[in-house]
């Protein structure tokens, strides 16, 4: 991103806060421990799903797991951004990224960008029994496959097939949260911190439909005008 000469200094115009929370890095560990955060503010973007590049701008898949400050509601403005004031609720206790953004210069920023990043693993206590649910889904629902599955939507002679593979692994990856949640009791606020979006909504920003009868899904494709 290009320098701006004239500006120097943030005035706090809230403009970055309303395009999505920051990913949490190693340095960010106090703010957890610390209470600063806790889990339900937090939503986890899985290796391989769909996110907007930096540079870009463009939806490519993520390297590795993320794990970021939540957006309000279905909206991507952070949750700690306060619309009225114009203000970060825990300015005093923002994640490294929110410190180092100058929306003017995002050279600092970029250069930690993708690196030490805090993944789920890192915040759960390995004998917590959310665990193997977690573990589960990243291991019976990858979506490292899905830009190539997406793709294969839009071919006639794989189009049948792709959504076949895209319709196991909604079913599969709903069902898992379903007993996790009916095993543990969880919030349901955690819910997008343990397993990230279910996968049928990620699907419907791809313009794939989903259909529930007697606890299955089906998938369609959503006509286009
Ligand atoms: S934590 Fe604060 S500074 Fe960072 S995006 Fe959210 S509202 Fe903005």
């Amino acid at each position: 991103m290009s320098k701006n000469t004239i500006k120097t200094e943030c005035d706090r115009c809230g403009i970055c806060c309303t395009k999505g929370g920051p990913s949490l890095h190693y340095d960010d560990r106090n703010l957890l421990l610390n209470n600063r955060l806790n889990l339900e503010h937090l939503i986890t973007i899985r290796k391989g799903e769909p996110v907007l590049s930096l540079s870009t701008g463009d939806p490519e898949p993520t390297q590795s797991e993320i794990v970021k400050i939540k957006g309000r509601g279905t909206e991507w403005t952070c949750i700690f951004f306060q619309e009225k004031e114009a203000k970060c609720t825990i300015y005093e206790h923002r994640p490294l990224e929110c410190s180092l953004l100058k929306c003017w210069d995002t050279e600092n920023l970029e250069n930690v960008v993708g690196r030490n990043l805090l993944s789920r693993y890192d915040i759960i206590a390995s004998q917590d029994p959310i665990v193997p649910f977690i573990k589960a889904i990243d291991e019976q629902c990858l979506l490292e496959n899905l830009a190539q599955q997406l793709s294969a939507l839009s071919r006639e002679n794989s189009r049948n097939q792709a959504l076949a593979d895209l319709t196991h692994l909604v079913n599969t990856d709903l069902a898992i949260r379903s007993q996790a949640f009916a095993e543990l009791r969880f919030s349901l606020d955690l819910e997008l911190f343990f397993f990230g979006r279910p996968l049928f909504k990620i699907l419907n920003q791809y313009g794939i439909e989903t259909h529930e009868a007697n606890g299955t899904c089906t998938l369609s494709l959503i006509p286009s005008l």
